[in-house]
């Protein structure tokens, strides 16, 4: 993802650098931003949908007073991409002192087994005693791959190896970790079986054993627009869903994947970033929008406008002359020399 956010953030400084913020200079910045979305997998409708709506109302609004074209383009876009990438982060209401059930689910290989102890160690470091569940019977070693990982994390595991039943292992799992007076119990579960309808009978038996507060799915972002397969299916199957996205680090194609869930109705609240279990982060649209702009210097937040991001961190306003910009630029430019000489 950050190619995405590296491109489109050449294409907004070439925008800004034009003497003239005119309708071609948008329907340039139009351009570059339709290629850059194709680039990265986008469905080529979401494409031209989101294209039509940053050309339209970067022309046709009315500019808000003391604001200036270029200003607005830039304001407009960072709106549309967050839209895009789904308007308002989803709520994770978990209070420690109410036992909480979160059965994760994946086809094997995602990153499945990895985000269980990711969002163990998130709840974890925000106060939550957290407890893991290996309900995967099916692959040999998984239980030892889950502890493994929890280990390091110290999260504690509850777990049978050898034994067959994944639905008495996920009940057993749920009530240790009550005794341990647990805030949170994630189960991890198979990704593989014989066949699809065996995996997802196992999911359901587990599901109606334990009443999950929350299933989550695990969908590995390097399929791309593929992701909208499974993601349908799982939106139209469990109400109480949502999605983790994992490996959104160096996936040309994360951002087709992304569009894809979003465009289900999916909410996705994760995203894995990368192989160590502290790699997750809390998808909040509008930041994640923001810093696909803001990746190479120029930073949009809504109603504040462009600024520098370095060490010393520069929020230029949205009232600010146009030379403001070209200042932050050198500024930026100045500390990024810096830093590449220390
Ligand atoms: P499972 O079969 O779905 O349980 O998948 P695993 O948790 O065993 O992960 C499969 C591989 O994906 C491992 O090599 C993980 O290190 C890797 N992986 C998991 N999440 C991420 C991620 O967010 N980014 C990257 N780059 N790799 C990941």
């Amino acid at each position: 993802m950050e190619a995405v956010g590296r491109s489109l953030t050449d294409a907004v400084r070439k925008m800004l650098r034009m003497p003239n913020v005119d309708e071609r200079a948008i329907k340039e910045l139009v351009k570059d931003l339709q290629r850059t979305l194709l680039q990265a997998d986008v469905n080529v409708e979401l494409v031209l949908q989101l294209s039509k709506s940053v050309e339209e109302r970067s022309i046709k609004e009315k500019l808000p007073p003391g604001i200036n074209r270029r200003e607005h383009v830039v304001k407009v876009l960072y709106e549309e991409m967050a839209k895009f990438v789904g308007q308002d982060p989803a709520k994770v209401e978990l209070q420690p002192g109410t036992f909480r059930k979160i059965m994760l689910v994946g086809i094997q290989g995602t990153g499945k087994t990895t985000s269980s102890v990711k969002l163990a160690r998130f709840f974890a470091k925000r106060g939550l005693r957290v407890g893991l569940v290996c309900a995967d019977t099916y692959r040999p070693g998984a239980y030892d791959q889950l502890l493994q990982l929890a280990t390091k994390a110290e999260i504690p595991v509850y777990g049978e190896p050898g034994k067959k039943k994944p639905e008495d292992i996920a009940k057993h799992g749920l009530e240790h970790f009550r005794k341990e007076n647990s805030d949170l119990v994630i189960i991890d579960t198979a990704g593989r079986h014989r066949n699809e309808k065996d995996l997802m009978d196992e999911m359901k038996r587990i599901a109606s054993a334990v009443k999950p507060d929350e299933i989550v799915l695990a969908i590995d972002a390097t399929i791309g627009q593929q992701a909208i397969y499974q993601a349908k299916a799982f939106h139209e199957a469990t109400p109480i869903g949502s999605v983790l996205l994992t490996k959104m680090d160096g996936s040309a194609k994360g951002g087709g994947a992304l569009s894809a869930v979003v465009a289900t109705g999916s909410k996705v609240k994760f995203i894995g970033t990368g192989e160590r279990v502290e790699d997750l982060e809390l998808f909040v649209p509008t930041g994640f929008a923001g810093r696909l702009l803001d990746d190479t210097g120029v930073v949009v937040t809504p109603g504040i406008g462009y600024g520098q991001q370095g060490e010393g961190y520069v929020r230029l306003s949205l009232t600010t002359p146009d030379e403001a910009i070209d200042e932050g630029l050198r500024r930026l430019a100045a500390w990024r020399s810096e830093a590449a000489r220390a």
